[in-house]
């Protein structure tokens, strides 16, 4: 559920229409209602009452301060994947003891970094890393909080990109050396074992391979402790896939059903990394029609947003739906057409092959479910600014992230003198 609907003819989010927003604002931009955000993440919040828990959103999928800020003050926590995500969660306020920190090639000053705030646990990704944790934690004479991160080798069945527990994957430590490593992690004098992680990808719309990969973790978990080897959490990841066309991922409460009873017998604090779930379908990309183009076969509309803005699309041939703002616009002839944006390349667009209603020059467009991997991947490629973000609340709205101008595309730029 979410809160952008037709009112009177015109799309809104929540109370706040979008032409309102384009006209002050310009287009295009990042639109995020509050009300989704707060709904998606006390449903998940409350799916899973049951168990001790802590939900550590992933800062990948949404990393703006007034989004973070939002579910620091629900009690949330942070899944970081980066020095400059764990510097954007603090800075928005979340307690570095909420903070999980996963990644296969964290650097030794982000280590550093990590240890200095003190975060709750990072889930380690290889060997290597373990070593230099505990390397950069013996320089700084404290002991490192770590889960290793087990590749349950289970298909997560949906994009190969975005897999990340499969026998192939970069990511984790393989289930069969799962306790080789543990047993050396305990061995480590400036390592505490506190927790087991997984994370077997994302856009999941099926409860097994979430059940499949926590049986595996939670074999793990009873190994530890017939060898006498004490954790705190289990931290099961994020996945949660949502609706962008016909999917019928499963409710965070059927989910709950499911893992629940498994999770409740071990009695230990359960950590879970959402983050398209929660912000995906709390965000919308709007967009104004430049130019439409004809040709025998199709139509397209030019847009002013292109690729570098919304890159889903593009780098995953996924599907984002396109509501016309004005609905009038909607009962326009429908057209087989291409939603396309300025960039310089045949890969840039936002709908491909849809049946959509003949938009005009000058119509506003909402690209639907872009709240999630939206504006995080976004870039400044062909020089294009990084467009603003806003926060509607209710009938009123706030810019979050101002719009990029050109001395922002030049920041840190200089002529060696020799060119001069
Ligand atoms: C990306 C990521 C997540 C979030 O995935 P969603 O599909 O957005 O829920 C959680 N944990 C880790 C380690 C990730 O890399």
């Amino acid at each position: 559920m979410h809160h952008f609907e037709y009112k009177n003819g015109q799309f809104h989010c929540e109370d706040v229409p979008l032409s309102k927003i384009a006209e002050e604002v310009g287009t295009p931009f990042y639109c995020y209602s509050h009300a989704t955000l707060h709904r998606h993440f006390t449903v998940f919040d409350k799916a899973f009452e049951k168990v001790p828990h802590t939900i550590c959103f992933a800062v990948k999928a949404n990393s703006n301060l007034a989004v973070l800020r939002l579910f620091a003050k629900e009690g949330g926590g942070a899944d970081v994947v980066s020095g400059g995500e764990l510097f954007r969660a603090l800075k928005a306020g979340v307690p570095a003891d909420k903070i999980v920190y996963a990644g296969v090639g964290k650097t030794k000053e982000e280590i550093r970094q990590a240890l200095d705030v003190g975060i709750l646990m990072f889930n380690v990704e290889s060997s290597q890393e373990l070593l230099a944790i505990d390397t950069v934690a013996a320089k700084m004479g404290v002991k490192a909080p770590i889960a290793l991160r087990i590749n349950p080798a289970v298909d997560p069945k949906t994009h190969p990109y975005i897999s990340t527990g499969l026998k192939t994957s970069k990511f984790g430590i393989s289930y069969d050396s799962a306790m080789d490593e543990y047993r050396h992690a305990v061995s480590m004098e400036n390592i505490e074992v506190v927790g087991v992680h997984k994370h077997i990808g994302s856009q999941i719309t099926l409860v097994s391979p979430f059940v499949d990969a926590l049986e595996k973790t939670l074999d793990v978990v009873k190994n530890l402790e017939e060898e006498g080897i004490g954790i705190r959490y289990i931290d099961i990841g994020g996945g949660l896939g949502i609706p962008y066309k016909d999917e019928a991922p499963p409710h965070p409460k059927e989910l709950a059903d499911n893992i629940i009873p498994m999770l409740e017998k071990t009695g230990l604090h359960i950590i879970f990394e959402p983050g398209r779930v929660i912000a995906g379908n709390a965000g919308a990309l709007v967009t104004r029609v430049l130019y439409t183009k004809e040709n025998e076969e199709k139509i397209f509309f030019i847009v002013d947003a292109g690729m570098n803005d919304l890159v889903r699309p593009s780098l995953y041939d996924s599907y984002q739906h396109v509501a016309p703002v004005e609905e009038s616009v909607g009962l326009r002839r429908k057209i087989s057409s291409d939603v396309v944006g300025p960039i310089c390349e045949s890969g840039d667009f936002l709908a491909r092959d849809r049946v959509l209603p003949e938009f005009k020059p000058g119509d506003l467009m909402a690209v639907m479910s872009a709240g999630a991997y939206g504006f995080t991947m976004s870039s400044n490629y062909n020089s294009r600014p990084r467009v603003p973000e806003v926060l509607v609340k209710d009938d009123s709205y706030d810019v979050i992230r101002d719009r990029e101008n050109y001395d922002d595309l030049v920041k840190g730029e200089r002529i060696p003198s020799y060119l001069k």
